[in-house]
């Protein structure tokens, strides 16, 4: 295969100006760190290391993880090689940068030769790195997944009998599990993964261990074990559906008003006028749609903000744009109405739109201009 023609390209291109663009994305890395000492208070034992998959859950990885850094945190954990390659020469080389899916079969010397740790999931990833570390006679640093009952990635207990032989090769620093239930916190799986993994860690004496991502740490001092791997809580998720969060919001997304316009009661408007006026309003038209990740289920559902003015979102997402009903109020062209912010949380428009927070971040377009606070 050639390996130039599929390789991936870094994709730290910078953004856009508010100009050149319709929206503006404001990430508060104060506000990430505030988060992730928060975490350490509820976790005082445990090592809190960051999950900044899929460029930080779409926040930006290399400013997210370099503020981290900067406030203790030691080790990032990515789900692909790529992503720890365009991260690695931003961290300091004594930072762990840990790749979740491990190595796909022949990219084993690439992690080596980078100083990237994988996590080794199958028997082929653990025969073919402990391998490699002989080969090169150095103990390579891993971290073994053990399937505690999410049945997704992970060594299975009967697999294990056979590999313990072979990781003498490896530098073993760490067993992991991943909680299948952990944001409903009395589901009997917890209890149930949490029984598994005791038993299957106890093969790894001496061997630091861990469990929790966000929700888990929740479930207090059991679930937290040697470290955690937050990576929602960090960027002000909640942990646990219908409670309370704790966690400080991480961003802002506003657009830009194009047109206003009055227009009669009873005026259809947008795709399939699947709405209409029912008095003489005053309608904004908005520079976002679900091209940007403003979801197309987002039609005449919830509002967007001016200042502490809610305006109503009247017909059908489109690719570029949506209309808001701005009767009533001082709104001109150009001024940037809020769509995710204080008023209305990621959480809040995963709830309208039938979906998670996560992925309303992580599905946050690249057309935006970014301001890093
Ligand atoms: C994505 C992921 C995390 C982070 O999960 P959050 O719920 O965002 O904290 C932790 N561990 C593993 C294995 C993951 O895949």
């Amino acid at each position: 295969m050639d390996g130039s023609l599929y390789r991936m390209t870094e994709t730290q291109q910078p953004a856009p100006a508010l100009t050149a663009t319709g929206g503006l994305l404001s990430i508060d890395l104060g506000a990430i760190a505030r988060n992730w000492h928060h975490l350490q208070r509820l976790a005082p034992e445990s090592e809190i290391a960051a999950v900044v998959k899929a460029d930080a859950y779409g926040l930006g990885a290399v400013p997210v993880a370099t503020r981290l850094q900067s406030e203790g945190c030691r080790s990032f954990f990515v789900a692909h090689l790529c992503e720890a390659q365009a991260l690695r020469a931003h961290l300091a080389l004594t930072t762990r940068l840990i790749v979740l899916h491990g190595p796909v079969a022949g990219a084993e010397a690439e992690f080596a030769e980078a100083n990237i740790t994988p996590v080794l999931n199958t028997p082929h990833q653990v025969a073919a790195y402990t391998n490699l570390a002989r080969s090169l006679g150095r103990k390579l640093p891993a971290i073994l997944q053990l399937d505690s009952g999410m049945t997704r990635f992970g060594l299975d207990a009967a697999d294990l009998p056979a590999l313990l032989p072979l990781l003498d090769a490896i530098d073993l620093q760490l067993v992991m599990s991943h909680l299948a239930c952990a944001d409903t916190p009395d589901h009997p799986a917890n209890a149930m993964q949490l029984a598994n993994f005791t038993r299957m860690r106890a093969l790894f004496p001496g061997i630091k261990a861990s469990l929790a991502a966000s929700s888990g740490i929740f479930h207090g001092r059991p679930m937290q074990l040697d470290l955690v791997r937050p990576g929602a809580a960090l960027y002000g998720l909640a942990p646990i559906a219908g409670r309370p969060n704790p966690l400080e919001p991480s961003i802002r997304l506003e657009a830009t008003v194009m047109q206003l316009r009055h227009v009669p009661s009873g005026t259809p408007l947008g795709y399939g006028h699947t709405a209409t006026t029912t008095r003489p309003s005053r309608l904004a038209t908005i520079a976002i749609g679900y091209a940007d990740g403003f979801r197309r289920a987002l039609s005449n559902q919830g509002c967007v903000w001016h200042g502490e003015t809610a305006l109503p979102i009247l017909g059908r997402v489109s690719m570029d744009s949506i209309i808001a009903d701005a009767t009533n109020t001082d709104l001109t062209e150009g001024d940037l109405v809020e769509l995710i912010g204080p008023h209305r949380t990621p959480d809040d428009v995963a709830r309208d739109s039938d979906t998670i927070g996560y992925e309303i971040l992580t599905g946050l377009g690249t057309r935006f201009a970014r301001r890093y606070i």
